[in-house]
């Protein structure tokens, strides 16, 4: 896998356009008062970063070089300023002006378990930090190190550790070691005819262990699950040794260890290699199109289809605005897509259901198993989505969004060049407070735009459909206003949209886990004595503070040294 860009997202080579939608530039005007063919700003160049030089004792260079070998021990300062950070907003906009902060002085890549052992005896017996790194695309702060961290930082990247180990084809399971990025394990188990079926919109860019460390979520976790339900056992290597959990469908035996190392955020020690969930490759697999006159009505159907039987692999539904913003982003259309285009308006306009087209929500459903399943499941979501007033659009549109989600990253880059800041917020609440949580987000966006005197655009969907609710997922853009720092004036919007979801009775996050961003609303969520609980697992594991501190509760108490130490 090649190293991300050390400013942005994704490929050296690939980026986000717009001129090859003829109505995006226009939109992005309208939305954000942003011109799309202005640049305003670009990143400094790499020559003109102060890289502070690697503090990094002989001692502990000699013990690394000896775990590892001495070729994959690197104080190189390009892989030093990748892996200082994750890509948040604010980790793009400080990389991009040649904010560093407290950088990695070397990074060590292991290849087995045993040098992993290996990596964490000598950094604890050397006092020295740890953090963990998979693909480096977490965007909660889960990676940076405390600026005034004084002990030497060892990033440990995963990347070598890359392979499907063992399939068990009898219990649908497999062994995989935690670096593997989700290309790369995923034609490892297609060969053998197995998927995992866990698609973040990383999945390019991101692993397995990063996964599990942020319990992320993928496209298809409505079939699939998310990663904390498809991780049946973990291998983590510890201060305190390697810790093993085994593979079995269930347990009683007490609090679940596998699931205090799901979301640890390298906190508790460095998972070596998960057990998980593997399933046939489906016969047949569809996204479909739907289109619902409002959001009121999407999000009913959404709840209809969870309750339903119908069991589909994916459930996305956007509200009106960011439906716009899909239409927006369409490539130039031939002038057969023009006449479809124009004959579904008119039907649209006669349908009775669809009054405002402004307010219409664009769906995509997904179906996998055997064409008899595929089929028995559109029929039950084709009678729920016309029983709240929808229409199904077909195949072309889905076809398009399961082609450009793994493009559609590269666009933070592509506004930020333009002046603008573009982030996510997202979280999970039950189907009964997902109307209110939305109306109580949009107006806490919209009233942070206002007090900043800057013209914003927020716009949601829904994902990911449990049993008792769903996963909204809101983006916002804006373009900051002369008043004091662009990065505050983020804050400010995001800081909104947080409070909104914890005074809804949502969580802080769905599937983008804590860190640093999110910390300060995490006593809110889970009490101060979940809090408490936290603090004591983290301090019970790690004494030293040595396991990438200050991720999820905080900063940890450092000992203090015995008077004559
Ligand atoms: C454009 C974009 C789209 C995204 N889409 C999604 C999405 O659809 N769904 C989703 O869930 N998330 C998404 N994310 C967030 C991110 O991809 C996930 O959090 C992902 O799980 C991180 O994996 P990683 O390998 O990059 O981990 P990293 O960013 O490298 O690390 C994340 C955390 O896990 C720890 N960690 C990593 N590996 C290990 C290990 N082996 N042992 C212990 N700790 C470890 C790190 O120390 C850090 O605390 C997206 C992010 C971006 C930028």
């Amino acid at each position: 896998m090649s190293q991300m860009k050390w400013w942005g997202w994704g490929d050296e080579e690939v980026a986000f356009t717009h001129e090859d939608k003829p109505e995006l530039g226009p939109f992005i005007e309208r939305a954000i008062d942003v011109r799309a063919d202005h640049l305003a700003s670009r990143p400094v160049g790499f020559d003109e970063l102060d890289v502070r030089e690697p503090v990094l004792a002989p001692d502990l260079r000699a013990a690394l070089e000896a775990a590892v070998g001495a070729a994959h021990v690197s104080t190189d300062a390009l892989d030093r300023v990748v892996h200082a950070r994750g890509k948040s907003l604010r980790d793009l906009v400080r990389h991009r002006t040649g904010d560093l902060g407290r950088l990695p002085d070397v990074v060590v890549r292991p290849g087995a378990e045993p040098e992993l052992q290996a990596i964490m005896r000598a950094a604890i017996d050397a006092d020295a930090v740890l953090i963990p790194f998979g693909g480096g695309t977490n965007i909660s702060g889960s990676l940076e190190a405390p600026a005034d961290e004084d002990r030497t930082i060892v990033s440990v990247d995963m990347a070598r550790m890359d392979r499907v180990l063992e399939i068990d084809d009898a219990s649908r399971i497999a062994r995989i070691q935690a670096g593997a990025f989700g290309p790369a394990l995923e034609e490892q188990l297609n060969a053998r005819g197995w998927t995992i079926g866990h698609f973040p919109d990383s999945f390019t860019h991101s692993t397995l262990g990063g996964w599990i460390a942020t319990r992320s979520s993928g496209m298809q976790s409505d079939k699939y699950g998310d990663v904390a339900d498809l991780t049946r056992a973990v291998r983590v290597v510890t201060p305190a040794g390697t810790l093993a959990t085994r593979p079995v469908p269930t347990t009683s035996t007490g609090p679940s260890v596998r699931e205090m190392v799901l979301g640890s955020e390298g906190r508790l020690g460095i998972i070596s290699e998960a057990t998980v969930h593997v399933h046939r490759l489906p016969e047949r697999r569809i996204i479909l199109g739907y289109l619902l006159p409002d959001w009121g009505r999407a999000l009913q159907a959404m709840r209809a289809i969870a309750e339903s039987d119908a069991a589909p692999s994916v459930t996305r539904v956007s509200d009106g605005p960011e439906t716009r913003f899909s239409f927006a982003t369409r490539k130039a259309p031939t002038p057969l897509d023009r006449l479809k285009s124009k004959g579904l308006t008119a039907f649209l306009e006669r349908k009775s259901s669809f009054g405002d087209l402004e307010q219409m929500c664009l769906a995509f459903v997904g179906y996998e198993g055997s064409k008899a399943h595929v089929a028995t499941q559109r029929k039950l979501v084709g009678k729920i989505v016309s029983a709240h007033g929808g229409v199904c659009i077909g195949s072309s549109p889905g076809e398009l969004y399961d082609q450009k989600k793994f493009d559609t990253p590269y666009i933070r880059d592509f506004l930020l060049d333009r002046g603008a800041l573009a982030d996510v917020s997202e979280t999970s609440a039950p189907w009964g407070v997902l109307p209110v949580l939305y109306d109580n987000v949009m107006a806490a966006a919209r009233g942070a735009f206002s007090d900043l005197g800057v013209r914003g655009y927020v716009m949601c969907h829904l994902s990911h459909s449990y049993h008792a609710g769903a996963c909204l997922y809101f983006t916002f853009a804006f373009a900051p206003g002369p008043v004091g720092e662009g990065i505050d004036q983020y804050d400010r919007v995001k800081g909104a949209i947080q409070q909104a979801f914890i005074d809804s009775g949502a969580t802080l996050s769905h599937h983008h886990a804590v860190g640093t961003e999110h910390a300060r609303w995490l006593e809110e969520d889970i009490s101060a004595p979940g809090v408490a609980m936290l603090r004591a697992l983290f301090d019970g594991m790690d004494p030293g503070a040595n396991l990438n501190p200050g991720k999820i509760v905080g900063p940890a108490a450092r000992p203090v040294a015995a008077d004559g130490d």
